[in-house]
């Protein structure tokens, strides 16, 4: 297998003393209150496997969380802990999905769906999510379900794109699942970083949709602590049953000492995603603002970490190509998002993705360094 575009990408930033603007990880940690929860977890003896199916106080802030943001009442049977969000989604497609079935899925996707089908022997119906706006189309939605689909793997807000789905994508979703019978994952990592005062609404709280539905969230970026590796999946017990199967195979269980502390950061940490929140949207616009005033044709997100640009003004028809020249002459590390579409796809070839969930003096030194090179081909 190869390795990912982002490790792949973070190498090369740290072999050439490039600034990296590629893969998604904060420079700072998390919460001080909650990196010493984890420290007593460990003094306390927490550090045996804990329940495949989570620590039990992890378990019950979950479930409060779920409640206090959406309003959504679980049983500790109907969440799971994993090992990141991609163990969620691995248990998920493992779990729910039998080879031969099709999965419907947004184009841009991130990378690990794709390893994630076909690891399940399954087939891949993607939708794709064109630039500048990004927008799910209902038709094209409706268009990729067979008599094949099982479900729908959708991410909101979207890596790459930024893209939070609105009341009427959603209301789509929800209309083409119930019609065909179709069961939903959905991959929220982003869910608190959202800019511009608009709210995230999980797809399970739409009417008739729980029960079809797979919920997947993780502590990563909403306390930049992408490296713990805690996530969880909810939904009706019987499908976070069969995640959970998946996951017993996969790390049977995540982080001891990390879970209890994610649970103190569930339960008294909001502040600082908050805070995140609003630093995150300066930072964007700082990047985005640079972007734009080097040339670039700049997709502005509504959340996430990542903006997206196109490079083609510049005669670049590749984006990995493009990269490749921005490493070599900048010393600026960026991600082609063309990893994320179809092989081949015209949509994605030309478009770059830069992360600025990194510190202000990081995005000014990447913008310095672009600004003093010839971007053009
Ligand atoms: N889903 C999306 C959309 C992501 O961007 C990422 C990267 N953080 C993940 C899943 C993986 O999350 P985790 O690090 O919790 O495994
Ligand atoms: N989610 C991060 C990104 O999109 C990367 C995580 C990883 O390297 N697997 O950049």
């Amino acid at each position: 297998m190869d390795s990912t575009i982002f490790a792949e990408m973070s190498a090369l930033a740290v072999r050439t003393g490039s600034v990296n603007l590629g893969q998604g990880f904060p420079d700072l940690s998390g919460p001080s209150s909650v990196i010493e929860a984890a420290y007593d977890a460990m003094r306390a003896g927490r550090n045996q496997y804990p329940p495949g199916h989570g620590s039990p106080e992890l378990v019950a802030a979950v479930v409060r969380h779920q409640q206090r943001h959406y309003g959504l009442h679980l049983a500790p049977d109907q969440v799971v802990v994993t090992t990141g969000a991609t163990e969620a989604i691995a248990g998920a497609v493992l779990g729910l999905v039998d080879p031969g079935d099709e999965v419907v899925v947004c184009e841009p996707y991130y990378d690990s769906y794709r390893a994630m089908i076909q690891f399940a022997g399954a087939v891949r119906r993607p939708v794709t999510l064109r630039a500048p706006d990004y927008r799910l189309d209902a038709d094209e939605l409706e268009a990729a379900v067979t008599d094949r689909t099982r479900l729908i793997l959708l991410n909101s807000p979207h890596n790459p794109t930024g893209r939070v789905l609105d009341d009427a994508e959603l209301a789509a979703v929800a209309s083409v699942a119930t019609r065909h019978d179709l069961l939903v994952v959905t991959d929220e990592v982003y869910e608190h970083l959202t800019f511009d005062g608009r709210a995230h609404v999980p797809l399970a709280t739409l009417p008739g949709m729980f029960d079809r539905t797979i919920t997947i969230s993780s502590s990563g970026k909403t306390f930049s602590l992408t490296g713990w590796k805690i996530g969880w999946a909810t939904g009706p017990a019987g499908l976070v049953a069969a995640v959970e199967g998946a996951k017993n195979w996969l790390s049977y269980s995540s982080g001891a000492p990390f879970q209890p502390a994610i649970a103190h950061a569930l339960d008294h940490e909001e502040s600082f995603h908050r805070q995140l929140r609003d630093d995150l949207q300066t930072r964007r616009d700082h990047l985005c603002q640079g972007l734009d005033g080097l040339g670039f044709e700049v997709h502005v997100p509504q959340a996430t970490y990542f903006a997206t640009t196109d490079v083609s003004a510049f005669g670049h028809a590749d984006g990995a190509a493009f990269c490749a020249a921005m490493v070599e002459r900048a010393r600026v590390v960026a991600i082609p998002t063309q990893g994320f579409y179809e092989d081949g796809s015209p949509d994605g070839r030309h478009l770059v993705r830069w992360a600025f969930c990194k510190e202000e003096d990081v995005l000014s030194e990447g913008l310095r360094r672009l600004q003093g090179v010839d971007l053009h081909l």
